[in-house]
């Protein structure tokens, strides 16, 4: 197994807001719970006060780093259009939706263009 330098992108703009992307290569990655001060181990988690994602990546494929990059992604979309649901059904609606979309997007190996200037 090669490690490679990391490739993934250090900042990404989610809406009408850019969130720097942490990457912590390490065995661990704490968040601590807002309300509850709880600490859990987790692979990402967003820090919405300083507006930043923040992904384990220790060696971890490719394809699990994107598809927490996802999953870190959704929380800011539906915390951004104040989308209401228990925190249990975000993390599995998050797991589920990303995973879905990681799949589609890694099985196709589709690439984007966004360019407003090309039409069809
Ligand atoms: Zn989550």
């Amino acid at each position: 197994m090669s490690i490679q330098k990391n490739p993934f992108p250090r900042k990404i703009k989610i809406l009408d807001t850019v969130y720097k992307i942490k990457y912590h290569n390490t065995e661990t990655l704490i968040m601590v719970v807002d309300d509850t001060k709880e600490e859990s181990s987790v692979n990402g988690f967003v820090d919405f006060d300083t507006c930043t994602i923040n992904i384990r990546t220790n060696g971890r494929p490719y394809s699990e780093i994107w598809s927490d990059i996802w999953h870190e992604i959704g929380h800011v979309i539906k915390s951004y259009f104040k989308i209401k649901m228990t925190d249990d059904l975000e993390e599995l609606f998050m797991n589920l939706f990303t995973l879905g979309c990681n799949s589609v997007i890694m099985d196709n190996e589709l690439k984007f263009d966004f360019s407003k200037k090309r039409r069809i």
